[in-house]
């Protein structure tokens, strides 16, 4: 029988707010264990939860861009359970009244197919603290717990199970995670985990209707790892069905140097956690003003920017997809093509030297040496015929060492041009007459020696000599 699978996910996004979202502590990540923690985080008794604004503010950002319906009164609930890097014992989260429902995020699949995924919804929640220790739970003699990151904000998004493969949910988590870091809500990073990822799947015959038994994967700290973890307990739920066995309903850990996800416990209900409103905070209100206020704030997302890329630029989907996947490479590419340059040229630029260089330093684009003015520069050189387009790469590896300008630059190591047809026919004369018995083949029909010829002028000007000067004069005094 045929089977497929049905995904969905639950993602848990760090919100890049200054202070946490229930008291005045700092976010900073890294700071020294316990130093960003006060009574309130630290739930001593006696103290009171006071909602940052901010945090509401992201959540209903992520929602607007997700076309989702933010409620006008929402609620805060407490998540009941106990565990050591938890100090108050309950989780403040949203329950039945959440800030946002509905909303869709649109994916671009492998070979261009775009599919919609339906989000349920997104709710604000707090991060809880964090248990430190050497080696692995079980083997480790003693842990520490630092509460530096427990009452940090955490929005909570919450997909329909829309996903039908690994590669589809990786894609659904790419675009997810650009849009939250276009709209400067989350810093994106899985490896550091500020950008979480849980994954239910079932499988189901294919055709049937009703959905599978699901199990829920947790543990998976890269994109990569989301779809290796998918791929794998897809294989491993079907290969039970087929063998005549049942999928149980668990919650499974990823393990990434082994490659296989293992089961961790049983499934908890929503009412082993005993949510009920929490008494210390009033319900929230959102002014419908505020939202048109947070509408109107919100920047050109991914998708939009890279439509417009092809519409206005002529540039191909491809590059148009490569460029908008960062707001300061868009940024970069606008500032670049805004002006005179061809935005082909610049987007093979950026695409060709610019990101392997970026990719060797691990550079972001917010601290390339070169300025997009300088870049443009560069491109104007090449398209007066001051330098070649091969000088041109000499003089970008100079402008990203130095910050120069390229014109500086040219000047300065004598990169310009020869475009002296008088000298450039000297040079070409030396090179036939150095080459009598390749130039003799060349007229007997090895017309391919003409390449030969050129690299050999190219040579004797330190590549500066025209190419297409070069061209024509060799031809011509190869038929004579
Ligand atoms: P639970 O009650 O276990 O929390 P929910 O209905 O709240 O389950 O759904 C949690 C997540 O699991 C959602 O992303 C949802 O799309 C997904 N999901 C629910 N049922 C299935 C299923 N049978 N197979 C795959 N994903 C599912
Ligand atoms: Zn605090
Ligand atoms: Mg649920």
């Amino acid at each position: 029988m045929e089977y497929e699978a049905v995904i969905g996910l639950e993602i848990h996004a760090q919100m890049l707010t200054e202070s946490k979202i229930f008291c005045s502590c700092s976010t900073t990540f890294g700071a020294g264990p316990n130093s960003q923690t006060c009574p309130v985080c630290t739930g001593m008794p006696g103290v009171l939860p006071v909602l940052n604004r901010r945090v509401v503010e992201y959540a209903m950002r992520a929602a607007l861009a997700t076309e989702g319906r933010i409620a006008t009164l929402s609620r805060f609930a407490r998540k009941n359970y106990f565990y050591p890097d938890l100090p108050k014992g309950y989780q403040i989260s949203q329950y039945e009244l959440p800030v946002a429902e509905g909303g869709t995020v649109e994916v671009e699949l492998e070979g261009g197919e775009k599919k919609i995924i339906r989000l349920v919804r997104i709710h604000m929640e707090e991060d809880a603290g964090k248990l430190v220790y050497e080696g692995t739970m079980t083997t480790t003699g003693v842990s520490f717990v630092d509460y530096n990151r427990t009452g940090v904000p955490l929005m909570e998004i919450v997909t329909e199970p829309d996903m039908r493969s690994a590669g589809e949910a990786g894609a659904f988590l790419r675009q997810l995670r650009d849009i939250l870091v276009y709209l400067d809500v989350c810093d994106g990073n899985m490896e550091q985990g500020s950008f979480r990822c849980d994954a239910n799947i079932s499988v189901r015959p294919m055709g049937q209707e009703a959905l599978g038994v699901k199990a829920e994967i947790k543990n998976m700290n890269s994109f990569r790892n989301v779809e290796r973890a998918l791929a794998f307990e897809i294989d491993r739920q079907i290969d039970r069905l087929r063998s005549g066995g049942a999928v149980v309903q668990e919650t499974r850990l990823w393990d990434a140097d082994k490659g296989v996800t293992k089961s961790m416990r049983g499934k908890e209900e929503a009412h082993d956690y005993r949510y009920f409103p929490d008494p210390d905070l009033i319900p929230l209100v959102i002014d419908p003003e505020w939202i048109e206020e947070v509408r109107a704030g919100l920047p050109e997302l991914p998708a939009a920017r890279r439509t417009r890329f092809v519409r206005d630029y002529g540039l191909p989907p491809y590059d148009a997809g490569v460029l908008t996947s960062s707001r300061p490479m868009a940024d970069y590419f606008e500032a670049c093509a805004g002006t005179d340059a061809d935005p082909k040229a610049v987007s093979n630029w950026i695409m060709g030297d610019l990101l392997r260089k970026h990719n060797e330093d691990e550079r972001e684009i917010t601290d390339c040496p070169v300025t997009p003015a300088d870049l443009v520069g560069l491109l104007s050189l090449i398209d007066k015929g001051t330098i070649s387009g091969k000088i041109a790469k000499t003089v970008f590896e100079e402008m990203y060492k130095t910050g120069e300008k390229p014109g500086a630059i040219v000047e300065a190591k004598g990169l310009v041009q020869v475009t002296d047809e008088g000298e450039i026919a000297g040079i070409v004369d030396e090179v036939l007459a150095a080459n009598s018995d390749n130039v003799a083949r060349y007229k007997a029909g090895a017309e391919k020696l003409l390449g030969f010829f050129v690299g050999q002028v190219m040579k004797a000007t330190k590549g500066k000599a025209n190419p297409k000067i070069v061209n024509e004069l060799l031809r011509k005094a190869l038929s004579k």
